[in-house]
């Protein structure tokens, strides 16, 4: 057993209401800069749409990620000659029109212009070439459109029509992403200069901006389409998880400025020995395969295993009190997003119920039959919230569903006073004591319980950066602490 720790971000989409807050404050911090103002670090699109860059799910087009050869993983796009021969030049990856034309306007020219018959206009400029432009597309160009039938064909996961042409089918909801910090990252197999590396001490996946040279073997490998050219600096750049803001166990920017306080920062601990299995199975058991690799961070044998690993007290600590941990293992509800690109991504989703209407219209169905509710009668379809978030595997996401409904059905009649079932939690696999809890953590949880994020002292750790690289991947990257024990 090589325990680990990780830190991990957890998202509940039933509470994400698209203000794009997080994308803001991402931007304003890290990519407000030459050569990256078409880079969103944290971007939110609306599903099912095209996201951004446009199609990114699609691997035919962007051969992202890994595939399973007979009992090997290889990375989709890449061989030992493919990898000599695109050197100098990526065939697969987005082109600028894919993400966007960057740009702003010339607003100088709204009170600058002397008095005419008509009002002035502040026309588009590109804030590469500084000419004017038509706008096409942009990092959330469908949004709030992206349940209407023009940009719902356009996603890959959907894979009835008629859902998004008949009115009383339509669905959306907001998908917000960062960088995964996958622990098979593609992004780090792929790039032949070792410039990126994952952190042994936090999982944390970076780029090396000294030893890069922009050859974006990453930009292609990465599923996500997670890794971003600077054409400025010639370097490719990607999100920290804002380290620096981790390090002093403050929450990332997204994280901290979330008007909806959908998203949860946590440790987990996991057995790096069994990533490579764990990612060899089928796509449909890759959920439980991944939720088997995380630890319970109570049971003695792992934290003796973390400490001789040099995971330190204060991490083992906070692992205790992980909100993702409780999310993604105690309560199955949090999945990962296309398991089945093999990254092993380390950010968890937990799936949407709205709308509310149609939830409690599944909630008086169980009434009616005394059974967990109908998945079918929810809006957003558990086929496709399956094809995102769990390789096809429609239980797993049923099970979840299924938890929050009870949990909504018990703590409203709590609320209104009427004799809580208690029946029906247990169906769903959770009693009184664990239903209370659970139903803070997902709707008043305080700043502490949202984000227990551990500080991290890096002189207590002796791994260079040359070091911590050496593995190459998400496996077999050592951490010891000072001195060794
Ligand atoms: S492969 Fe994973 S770790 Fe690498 S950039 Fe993509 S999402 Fe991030
Ligand atoms: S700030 Fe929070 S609620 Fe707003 S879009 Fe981002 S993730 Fe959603």
């Amino acid at each position: 057993m090589d325990v680990r720790a990780q830190l991990v971000m957890v998202f509940n989409l039933d509470k994400c209401l698209g203000c794009h807050t997080c994308s803001i404050a991402c931007k304003n911090i890290w990519t407000d800069r030459r050569g990256a103002e078409y880079m969103w670090w944290n971007n939110v699109e609306t599903k099912p749409g095209a996201g951004y860059p446009k199609f990114w799910e699609d691997q035919k087009r962007y051969k992202g990620g890994w595939v399973l050869r007979g009992d090997k993983l290889k990375l989709r796009a890449f061989s030992k000659l493919s990898t000599l021969l695109n050197i100098f030049y990526q065939p697969h990856m987005p082109r600028l029109e894919d993400y966007y034309h960057p740009w702003t306007y010339d607003y100088a020219k709204l009170y600058e212009s002397p008095e005419e018959s008509d009002q002035p206009v502040a026309e588009p400029i590109s804030l590469i070439s500084g000419e004017k432009i038509d706008i096409e597309f942009g990092p959330n160009w469908d949004d709030d459109l992206g349940g209407s039938p023009l940009y719902a064909e356009e996603d890959i996961n959907l894979d009835e029509r008629r859902i998004v042409t008949n009115f009383g089918s339509i669905f959306m909801f907001y998908l917000p992403r960062i960088c995964n910090h996958c622990l098979n990252p593609a992004c780090v197999a792929a790039c032949p200069q070792r410039a990126i590396y994952k952190r042994g001490e936090d999982g944390i996946v970076l780029v090396d901006q000294n030893t890069c040279r922009g050859w974006r073997f990453c930009v292609t490998a990465c599923p996500y389409k997670k890794v971003y050219y600077n054409w400025n600096t010639g370097k490719s750049e990607k999100c920290i998880f804002c380290y620096p803001r981790t390090e002093t166990a403050q929450a990332n920017a997204c994280a901290h400025s979330c008007v909806g306080r959908i998203r949860y920062v946590g440790v987990v601990l996991y057995d790096a020995d069994r990533i490579e299995d764990a990612l060899k199975v089928k796509d449909e058991e890759l959920v439980e395969a991944q939720r088997k690799i995380i630890l319970d961070p109570r049971d003695e044998m792992v934290r003796k295993a973390a400490k001789e690993n040099g995971v330190p007290d204060n991490w083992l600590e906070a692992a205790l009190k992980s909100p993702a941990y409780a999310l993604i293992k105690e309560y199955e509800l949090a999945l990962p997003l296309h398991p089945e690109f093999r990254t092993m991504p380390m950010t968890f989703y937990i799936p949407p119920l709205s709308p509310v209407l149609a939830v409690h219209r599944a909630i008086h169905d169980v009434e009616e039959h005394e059974e967990v509710p109908d998945k079918n009668l929810l809006r957003v379809p558990v086929r496709y919230l399956s094809k995102l978030f769990a390789g096809g595997n429609e239980r797993v996401v049923t099970e979840a569903l299924e938890r929050l409904v009870a949990l909504r059905k018990y703590m409203r009649a709590r609320n209104v006073g009427e004799q809580p079932d208690e029946d029906s939690l247990r169906k769903a696999g959770l009693d009184a004591e664990s239903a209370e809890k659970l139903y803070r953590l997902l709707t008043i949880a305080s700043y502490n319980e949202r984000y227990a994020i551990p500080s991290l002292h890096r002189e207590y750790l002796d791994v260079t950066p040359s070091e911590e690289r050496r593995g190459g991947s998400g496996f077999g990257i050592s951490i010891r602490p000072r001195g060794g024990q």
